[in-house]
Formats: structure tokens, C-alpha cells, sequence
């Protein structure tokens, strides 16, 4: 008999499709993708890639077409909020917070037009592509204002005079700017999630879940790891300890004929920088080494 194959949707092409397959490639998956196509092909796992809007990934797994996706935060607040007004369920499962597709839907005035919170938002139009997230974000807070649902778009909406603010993503701000468009205040901070079908899988798909979801947790803790190597005098060792960024229990090795010196062997789970180095070196550190850490299991 085939071993069942996992479905694993993604977005086909937009901000989350390089960090989504770089994360799967960082997890062993190797696919076989030609271009244009809406499936690729696991060729080590028993996992397959859908290739979609990113839009349509929560209905997707909700509906059990996928077992698992990889969608923002944002998309999936949306739906979730919207099967809710809806009156249907809510299926899928947030399995786990993934360490890309940071952005936040923010609040946005024109520029010079002052904001003075829930005041400046009574009675006004709101331009979004976020209907059923800014409708929620209102009701919390009572407030009575007219959502404009937009397709796309949005920030040239209060030049045409379409809405008087608007709700949208922003990451680094800079298209707010060139729209002369003003920050005023965050609805939601976003980032990348996998979910996974409601419906129970068969124990062979539950245990390549598991296995994803550990070598995913793997890979983000890596992506900050650094493997850190130095020589230091025994009576430093408290001091150069606490200098080691996010590092556990150190191992501490003996140096052959140097009984006041020891070799000191950390995995640090921040980065570590210059600054930190050169405190290990005038707490009494020599022979400093920071090497990358490629794979890491728990
Ligand atoms: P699709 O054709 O799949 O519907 P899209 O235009 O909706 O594409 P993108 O602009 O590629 O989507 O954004 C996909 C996701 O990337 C967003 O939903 C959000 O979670 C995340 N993201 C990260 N940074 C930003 C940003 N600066 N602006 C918009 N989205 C961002
Ligand atoms: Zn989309």
C-alpha cells in the first residue's frame, strides 16, 4: 500500500512564497517544482505542496482539501472573524507562530490630519481590505464608524476621497509615506502561522506532522544559535558565564597542562555580537570562536 501523502498549502507567489519554501528546504524537503505548476512533488517526505492565493489557504484546510498551511496571521484573523459573523464554525488549527511575513494592519490618517483615538474615528469611513477584522476591532471598542471594503487599493482611497482613513498592512511604512498616509494606531500585529486540518489524520501523517513541526522548531531556534568556543582562567568563569547571551549550562573542558585555564563550549541562543566578545576578552576570555549552528534537535 502508498504511504498517505500530507498536503501542504502555501502561497504560489507573493511575500510569504521565498521564506515559505526556504523554511521547507531548511526541514530536508526536497521538491520538484516546475514553473507555473499548483503541486510540487516531496521527493524525500510524504509531503506534497499546493501552490494558491494566499486568500483562499484557511478555506482550504478548513474544508480538509489540505491538511496543513502556511498563511499569515492577518488572512487568517479575517476568516476566522468572518465565519464567525457568518454564523459557521471555525476548523482550522494554529499549530505553531512562524518567524516571518511580520507586518502589522494598522490605522492611517492622511498626513497633518490630527488623530486623537476613538474620537477621530466616530462616524468616519474606514477604507480596508480587512472588513471583518476592523468590524471586530470597532465593536470592541463601540465605536460607530462606516468600513469601506475595498479589493485592493487602499491607500489612494482617501485621495479620491473614497474614506476619510484606512486599515492596512504595513511592514517598514514606506508606502504609507509616499501616499502621505500617517500611523496611528495597530489593529493587529501579524506574522506568518501553520495550520493544520480539524479532521484526524492517520497515525502514519500525524507522526510526519510531529516530525515537521519539530524540525521547524529546530530551524527558528538555529536561525538565532551560535556555537560559541574560548579558552578562560577558572576564577573568570562565573563572570564569562553571565556574559554569554542566552546560553544554558556551558560545557566547561579541562586544557592539558594549564590547571588555572579551562576551554569553555556554549550554544548561545542570540546572536552574538562584537561588543560581547570583547567583554569575554577583558573578563579573561582568549582563543574566542563564534561559529554558526547548522541543525539543532531538542
Ligand atoms: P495573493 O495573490 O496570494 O492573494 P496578496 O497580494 O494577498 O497575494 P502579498 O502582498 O504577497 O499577498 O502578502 C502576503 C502576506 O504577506 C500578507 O497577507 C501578510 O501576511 C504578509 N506581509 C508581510 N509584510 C507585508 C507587507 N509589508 N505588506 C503586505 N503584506 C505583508
Ligand atoms: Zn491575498
Amino acid at each position: 500500500m502508498d504511504e498517505p501523502r500530507l498536503k501542504l498549502a502555501i502561497q504560489k507567489s507573493g511575500r510569504l512564497t521565498d521564506p515559505s519554501l526556504d523554511l521547507l528546504t531548511r526541514c530536508g524537503l526536497k521538491i520538484s517544482r516546475g514553473k507555473d505548476q499548483l503541486m510540487a512533488f516531496g521527493e524525500n517526505m510524504p509531503l506534497d505542496v499546493l501552490f494558491v492565493r494566499d486568500d483562499d489557504i484557511p478555506d482550504l484546510v478548513q474544508e480538509d482539501v489540505c491538511d496543513l498551511g502556511l498563511v499569515g496571521l492577518n488572512v487568517l484573523e479575517e476568516k476566522r472573524h468572518e465565519l464567525a459573523a457568518r454564523g459557521h464554525p471555525v476548523r482550522f488549527e494554529a499549530l505553531r507562530t512562524l518567524d516571518f511575513g511580520r507586518c502589522r494592519l494598522s490605522l492611517a490618517v492622511p498626513e497633518g490630519q490630527p488623530f486623537d483615538g476613538r474620537r477621530s474615528l466616530e462616524g468616519k469611513r474606514i477604507a480596508t481590505t480587512y472588513p471583518y477584522l476592523l468590524e471586530h476591532y470597532l465593536r470592541e471598542r463601540s465605536i460607530a464608524a462606516d468600513i469601506v471594503t475595498l479589493s485592493g487599493a487602499v491607500e489612494i482611497a482617501p485621495r479620491l476621497g473614497r474614506a476619510d482613513l484606512i486599515c492596512d498592512l504595513v511592514s517598514t511604512g514606506s508606502t504609507l509615506q509616499a501616499n502621505h498616509l500617517r500611523e496611528v494606531e495597530t489593529v493587529l500585529e501579524s506574522h506568518a502561522v501553520l495550520i493544520r486540518t480539524p479532521v484526524t489524520l492517520p497515525p502514519l501523517k500525524n507522526e510526519w506532522v510531529e516530525r515537521l513541526l519539530m524540525r521547524i522548531e529546530g530551524v527558528q531556534q538555529v536561525r538565532e544559535s551560535k556555537y560559541i568556543m574560548l579558552h578562560a582562567p577558572r576564577s573568570a568563569l562565573e563572570e564569562i558565564r553571565r556574559l554569554l547571551p542566552g546560553s544554558e549550562s556551558p560545557t566547561i573542558i579541562p586544557l592539558e597542562g594549564f590547571p588555572d585555564r579551562v576551554a569553555v563550549h556554549a550554544v548561545c541562543r542570540e546572536n552574538v555580537f562584537w561588543e560581547t566578545l570583547e567583554r569575554l576578552k577583558q573578563a579573561g576570555a582568549s582563543a574566542l570562536l563564534v561559529l554558526p549552528v547548522e541543525k539543532m534537535l531538542s
